[in-house]
């Protein structure tokens, strides 16, 4: 049996997921690289596939009904989906603009009746087609990509944390942002990535989305109680990687 076929596909986005991919140099992930055959990824080669893939990487939000077929036709041929980067699972950054009717003027200026700009809100890859896994994040992160990936060249489900950051922070003992004057989300954002924002002495924005269940109510008094924002401010901060989850 040949290793199994990997395909890059990407909707909406700013391919940013795709590029962080081919910047992993690393043993483990040339490690798996050697396990896989690559048969499409736009960012690092010409190569197009039409035939069966064994795992789909889809990239970028739904913002258009004309992107529904091709989405269909990936879902078609590919033994598992996975929805990669924040744009990918959950509308992302795109999902602003969901919040924004001028936003064709503020994006495109003169332009923005141009016809090939025309596009709708930005939705999950999952509002057009069954995805089995998501790979959160803006951009997704190595580790976690590595893991899914080589859980399911085993045969086994991968396992995506559900607790928050701060978790992820404590164990490294980050000192936390509150305590240097800063603002900060990761009590209520999903973990996974290692908390690198705080060790590197900026807020956690919650790429990732947030946790289940998150207390958003308790987020913003914090955020205006502990760091000074206005409420107004509070709730875009709490928005930003998660427009699609919040009215
Ligand atoms: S999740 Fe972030 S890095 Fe990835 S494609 Fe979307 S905007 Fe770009
Ligand atoms: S810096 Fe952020 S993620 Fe770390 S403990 Fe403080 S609030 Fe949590
Ligand atoms: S610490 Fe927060 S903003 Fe930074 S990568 Fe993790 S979830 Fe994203």
């Amino acid at each position: 049996m040949g290793r199994p076929k990997v395909a890059f596909f990407d909707f909406a986005s700013c391919e940013g997921c795709q590029i962080e991919f081919t910047n992993y140099g690393d043993a483990a992930t040339l490690e798996l690289l050697k396990h896989v055959e690559i048969v499409e990824f736009r960012e690092a080669m010409s190569e197009k596939t039409d035939g069966c893939i064994d795992i789909a990487l889809i990239e970028g939000s739904f913002t258009r009904e004309a992107d529904r077929g091709r989405l269909e036709e990936i879902r078609r041929r590919a033994r598992v989906v996975i929805a990669y980067g924040a744009c990918a699972v959950t509308g992302g950054i795109n999902a602003l603009k969901n919040h924004q009717d001028d936003f064709h003027e503020v994006v495109y200026g003169d332009d923005a009746l141009a016809s090939h700009l025309h596009s709708g809100p930005a939705r999950p890859i999952s509002s057009a087609i069954r995805v089995d896994y998501e790979i959160k994040g803006c951009p997704i992160c190595r580790d976690e990509l590595l893991h899914v990936l080589s859980a399911l060249l085993h045969d086994a489900t991968p396992l995506i944390p559900t607790y928050p950051v701060c978790v992820e922070c404590k164990r490294h003992e980050t000192v936390c942002r509150y305590e240097e004057g800063d603002h900060c989300m990761g009590q209520v954002a999903r973990a996974g990535c290692g908390a690198p924002c705080p060790a590197d002495g900026i807020p956690c924005e919650a790429c990732r989305g947030f946790v289940d269940d998150a207390n958003l109510r308790a987020l913003e008094k914090v955020l205006i109680e502990r760091a000074g924002f206005s409420q107004k401010r509070a709730v875009g901060k709490a928005r930003m990687f998660t427009a699609n989850l919040r009215s």
